[in-house]
């Protein structure tokens, strides 16, 4: 499902990458070229007007063509058998441009030796015939933009440019473009891949978690769920009997019920957690007269299991959530006085730290091996999960408590090794 995803979220990237790009290079292509078209058109409109303003005459015998010439009488003496017909220009016009005349069909002037071969002159002519017109044509050899215009005695005047070094820029722009692109496309592929490959996998490991929690969730329910039945079950085959004489059945279906109860309001609170649906409600408290109360709920249950319970605890404000904080301390303490045997001791201390304020709950229990030490925190785990279950725990106890330190800014940690008790220790910010 996640390879499809991400096959999907590249496609993606790829396909607007290439819009992207077909836009650009479009833009790009078409000013370029009405940039260069501009060009060329304003130096044939330039040739043309020469032409126009006498500045260009049309009769190819003229010693002058294409250009008209204001010449002094010395001019005329010394220069008239040297002069190269066709080598000035009007002023300010380029030196790409080119004149012809034609009559009907035929060049009659070509003083440049322009190599018009192939060009249809007829057509061009003919488009002329009303007025100036442009045509692009094409010839053996070259490529030309004409600006035709009719003369005197049915001859045309032409003005035209070669278009090959535009045609030439614009392949070149052309081949830039597409080869850019390519590469850009290519890049932006694989990068596309990574980058979707990044995107997904916290929400892949997320949904893992999500799945493993569900999975767990309704293993831990289904034991209980057996219970309760096969005891109802016994409970149904023993309708005559009174109450008391199948105590033992509804002793357990009550146990079990509780541990159900106790199970799914852990679950509900770890899955609005995860959703960031649990509010908290942060005010000022005092965290060693709260731990002090709470211990002094516990005693009665641990002065049942024979385990001492002290409790050291100073002064020490917080803000935080009263309830949450005291959720967080009773799993402490209660697995504190769940795991220590009889004749054990807990002790709870509460201090400031610093800028900090530091709980810890200590027990002569049976300890924690190291390699138990970060899992426990992890959501179902126990190391021993038989014992753990028949003492009624639900496996979601530190997960929990992680949660509501972590929420009010603070950390959690254990430290212990096996036969040497456990000591829980959590740092919250002080109040200043
Ligand atoms: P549970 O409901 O099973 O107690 P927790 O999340 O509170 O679940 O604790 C996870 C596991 O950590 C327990 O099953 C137990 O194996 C271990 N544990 C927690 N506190 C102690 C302790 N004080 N001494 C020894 N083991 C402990």
């Amino acid at each position: 499902m996640f390879k499809r995803a991400r096959l999907q979220l590249t496609a993606w990237y790829a396909c607007v990458f290439t819009a992207i790009l077909l836009v650009i290079g479009t833009l790009a292509y078409v000013t370029i070229r009405r940039d260069l078209d501009d060009e060329i058109n304003a130096s044939l409109e330039a040739a043309m007007s020469g032409v126009e303003q006498g500045l260009v005459q049309l009769d190819p015998r003229s010693p002058f063509f294409p250009f008209a010439r204001e010449r002094s009488d010395d001019e005329h003496d010394d220069d008239s058998d040297d002069h190269e017909p066709g080598d000035r220009q009007p002023p300010g016009l380029s030196s790409d441009v080119f004149y012809v005349t034609t009559l009907n069909g035929k060049v009659i002037a070509n003083p440049r030796r322009v190599d018009l071969e192939g060009v249809d002159i007829e057509t061009l002519e003919e488009g002329a015939a009303d007025g100036e017109k442009y045509t692009d044509v094409s010839g053996e050899h070259h490529r030309f933009r004409i600006l035709s215009q009719p003369g005197p005695e049915g001859m045309y005047v032409h003005v035209g440019r070669a278009l090959d070094a535009r045609d030439r820029q614009l392949r070149t722009l052309v081949m830039v473009l597409g080869v850019g692109g390519l590469a850009g496309l290519t890049l932006s592929t694989v990068g596309g891949f990574w980058l979707a490959g990044r995107t997904l996998s916290p929400i892949k490991r997320s949904l893992e978690m999500q799945r493993r929690f569900v999975s767990d969730a309704s293993h831990e329910l289904r034991t209980p769920i057996a219970t309760v039945k096969a005891n109802n079950e016994l409970l149904l085959r023993h309708q005559g009997q009174t109450v008391e004489e199948n105590l033992d059945q509804v002793e357990a279906i009550a146990t079990e019920a509780d541990h159900m109860a106790r199970l799914v309001g852990d679950l509900l609170t770890l899955a609005r957690a995860d959703e960031g649906r649990l509010e908290i409600e942060k005010e000022r408290l005092d965290l060693g007269e709260m731990v002090s109360e709470l211990v002094r709920d516990v005693q009665p249950l641990a002065e049942a299991r024979g385990v001492g319970l002290a409790c050291e605890a100073a002064a020490a404000l917080v803000d935080g959530d009263r309830a949450r904080l005291r959720q967080l301390a009773l799993v402490l303490v209660d697995n504190a006085v769940k795991y220590t045997p009889p004749g054990g001791k807990v002790t709870v201390r509460v201090r400031r730290a610093g800028r900090k304020v530091e709980l810890t709950v200590s027990d002569t229990g049976p300890g924690i091996a190291p390699e138990h030490h970060e899992r426990i925190f992890e959501r179902f785990y126990r190391v021993d999960t038989s014992r753990a279950r028949r003492d009624g725990g639900t496996g979601l106890g530190l997960p929990i408590a992680r949660w509501i330190a972590e929420v009010h800014g603070g950390q959690i940690h254990v430290d212990s090794a096996p036969g040497r008790g456990a000591t829980f220790t959590v740092r919250l910010p002080g109040a200043p």
